[in-house]
């Protein structure tokens, strides 16, 4: 299944939006449209058909392109796990398959950013689209839900397979990493990662995709007892929730 492509689509300020399809193949799926125009042109100029729509929260940033692209391939079917305006939804939750014609996704819940949140897995081509769930060196703020929510979505995901390659809603991996250098200065893993992102932005433009691997070793938010969790779990005692609730409203003041 190795001929998945994925056009990863920059969209409003820092937010993207993917369009999955197949060489060969007409058929394509969008995820998160946070606006039309860029992504009705992408299709267009690749003779590409929209099918699906896979939405993961209700948010104007990941939904905001929908009555555009409806309009312009009206026979399109819209996953979504809550409804939205005006448009007729598929309603996805917890172990949900979707079948997109070119592969499968499950839908995991991971409330806690809202309450609606869903993130989308690929178990066989080994990608997930996280949303505003988890971000690189981050996770989404908490404003639905509480933290104990958000916590064990993060949880969730620290247990997908290692080899994951994950899709994330927004570009916010250097001010994470900004966030994170105030937290643990001087820190010798974060400035070998800082030379390594600086390295990606200038070679592609972005930090987008990134591998689960790596962000359980090092992302305090997704996994506690990462090196840098660990650290501060030993210094000031935490449990895991209160590690996480922690740097969570540390982060919020950032
Ligand atoms: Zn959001």
């Amino acid at each position: 299944m190795s001929n998945l492509n994925i056009k990863i689509i920059k969209q409003l300020k820092d937010n993207y939006s993917y369009i999955l399809y197949k060489k060969d193949n007409a058929n394509a799926t969008i995820i998160d449209p946070a606006e039309s125009y860029n992504l009705i042109d992408y299709l267009n100029k690749n003779n590409l058909i929209l099918q699906n729509i896979l939405i993961t929260h209700h948010h104007q940033d990941h939904t905001g392109g929908v009555e555009g692209l409806i309009k312009q391939f009206p026979s399109t079917k819209i996953f979504a796990p809550s409804k939205l305006e005006l448009n007729l939804v598929n309603i996805i939750k917890e172990g949900s398959i979707i079948n997109t014609n070119i592969n499968n996704f499950s839908v995991i819940e991971t409330p806690g950013h809202t309450i609606d949140h869903v993130i989308l897995y690929d178990k066989d081509n080994k990608i997930l689209f996280s949303g505003d769930t988890l971000f690189r060196l981050g996770c989404g703020r908490v404003f639905e839900g509480t933290y104990n929510q958000m916590y064990n979505s993060l949880k969730k995901i620290n247990l997908l397979e290692d080899n994951t390659t994950i899709y994330c809603g927004h570009e916010y991996t250097l001010s994470n990493l900004k966030f994170l250098e105030t937290v643990f200065v001087n820190h010798d893993e974060l400035t070998k990662l800082r030379n390594i992102l600086e390295l990606e932005i200038k070679m592609n433009g972005r930090t987008i995709p990134f591998n689960l691997a790596n962000e359980k070793k090092i992302n305090p938010f997704l996994n506690q007892n990462s090196i840098l969790a660990k650290k501060l779990k030993v210094e000031q005692k935490f449990s895991d929730i209160e590690l996480f609730t922690f740097l969570r409203d540390k982060k919020n003041q950032f």
